[in-house]
């Protein structure tokens, strides 16, 4: 029997340039484990509802809702979005997103208690008012809802497409936790991804949101957009760490114009180099642990006092597909086009297309496109990545391995290729687990790849496509 998960955590990070220049690669984010890329078409609505019928009904649930249009393009962008001006594409989605909501009542069971909610996008306030009302009471109609001091109720907002008076409208909607895109206050930064967003407008909205009692206020940023340098991005950080979000996402922009047709409008000249990108890095991380923001990991920081790094100091952290969660073991049910859920030893994902999401419903079919159950071999590395990304430790006892194997043999493979990083001082590799230094968490990704069984399977013939970003 594995026993619970013991951390000790100094909440910090060591920026060493000259490390991440030499070991920054291409590698997964690892929201899931195996990621993305490993589904195939085999999975449906039969193994799906096989998954749901293995786990326990009375653990409480995880909703994802996604809204997939946007009034404009941002040109970094990577999501899975439509870009529309006419409203009307949003009256017919919800249509559908009733029905499967309605289908994954049928197979779920009535009633079932929802602890956490996210709605996603594209843009979720693509929706109005009463759109808004008429989904919320359509999901209530379905699940049970934790009470709001218990429940994590969360809503991702473009500051362009709200007044104060939505936010406060939001919040009496049930949501409690707000997620703002920033990227980049610096108006030459804002026109070279056509996304113009002042200052003014977007502190008047977190300023709202603060006031009518969201219990957590988190702002993304990215670096490496086109025209950034560390000079420019200076003042964005010091505007950001005055107006004290609870937590901060700073992404890396990834220029992968083969695989988002939206990112060809960036002028690639423009793009700052690697060694600017890495001098940014360094600038994030010391002006936000100067600040007194915790690095959670992977592009995430957080007040001491926010859930996020409480539950990391309890080894409660988890991750998930939007990110880092104190509730990610919970079974994540994704309703909307892209959607991809996690319940048991299962990941699911619904078709990426709106035409071909709409005919499944319209055969009364769960518009499951593709997913994998995950063996036993699945279940245990992910559960080993996910220690490491959430605790910067490894505590083998915790693990789930068969009988009478020892860690130390079952991971030989893992920990030959982790030696050379153990050399260059990422991390300690003892008799009873891992533990990432302070120098290796900006690494962690270079560390779980060694457990990915899936990157060290021998080629498939032919030419490989390019799937991931850069660590860094
Ligand atoms: S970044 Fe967000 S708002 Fe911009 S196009 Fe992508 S999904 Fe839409």
């Amino acid at each position: 029997m594995p026993s619970a998960r013991v951390i000790t955590l100094t909440p910090s990070v060591e920026f060493d340039a000259a490390l991440v220049r030499k070991l920054n690669q291409m590698g997964p984010r690892y929201t899931s484990y195996p990621t993305a890329d490993r589904f195939d078409g085999g999975f449906g609505a039969a193994q799906y509802r096989a998954a749901v019928a293995g786990v326990d009904p009375a653990i409480p649930l995880s909703l994802y809702v996604h809204i997939p249009f946007c009034a404009s393009l941002c040109y970094y962008c990577g999501c899975n979005k439509i870009i529309t001006q006419d409203r009307h594409k949003a009256v017919e989605y919800l249509g559908y997103l009733y029905r499967e909501i309605a289908l994954q009542g049928e197979v779920l069971g009535g009633g079932r208690r929802v602890d956490q909610l996210h709605f996603g996008g594209g843009t979720p306030t693509y929706l109005s008012d009463r759109q808004m009302d008429e989904l919320l009471a359509t999901l209530r109609g379905q699940f049970a809802f934790a009470p709001d001091e218990q429940g994590e109720f969360s809503i991702e907002v473009d500051p362009r497409t709200v007044t104060p008076a939505r936010i406060a409208t939001l919040r009496r909607q049930g949501f409690n936790r707000i997620s703002l895109g920033i990227q980049d206050f610096d108006p030459a930064v804002q026109q070279a991804v056509n996304r113009i967003q002042s200052y003014e407008e977007t502190m008047e909205v977190l300023q709202a949101a603060r006031d009518c009692g969201f219990r957590s206020i988190s702002v993304d940023l990215i670096y490496g957009l086109p025209l950034q340098s560390v000079a420019s991005f200076g003042p964005t950080l010091d505007k950001i760490v005055a107006a004290r979000p609870d937590r901060i996402a700073i992404y890396n922009y990834a220029h992968m114009p083969q695989l988002f047709k939206s990112q060809r409008l960036i002028n690639s000249v423009d793009l700052p180099d690697a060694e600017t990108k890495l001098a940014m890095l360094g600038l994030c991380i010391e002006r936000l642990t100067a600040a007194g923001y915790v690095y959670i990991g992977m592009d995430h920081f957080a007040l001491p006092e926010d859930d996020l790094a409480r539950s990391q100091r309890e080894g409660k952290l988890q991750r998930n597909f939007q990110g880092y969660s104190t509730h990610a073991d919970a079974p994540m049910v994704a309703l909307g086009v892209s959607a991809i859920s996690a319940v048991g030893a299962s990941y699911s994902q619904n078709e990426k297309i709106l035409s071909a999401y709409y005919e499944r419903l319209d055969r009364g079919e769960l518009p499951i496109a593709r997913g994998i159950v995950l063996s036993a071999d699945d279940l245990l590395r992910r559960a080993v990545i996910g220690q490491l990304m959430c605790d910067f430790e490894l505590d083998y006892a915790s693990l789930p391995l068969p009988d009478g194997v020892a860690a130390a043999d079952y991971f030989a493979d893992a920990l030959e290729r982790l030696k050379p990083l153990e050399e260059q001082g990422l991390l300690c590799i003892g008799s009873k687990g891992l533990r990432v230094k302070m120098r290796g968490r900006l690494l962690i990704r270079n560390i779980c790849m060694a457990f990915d069984s899936y990157l060290h399977a021998p080629p498939v013939e032919g030419p490989q496509p390019a799937r991931y970003s850069r660590t860094i």
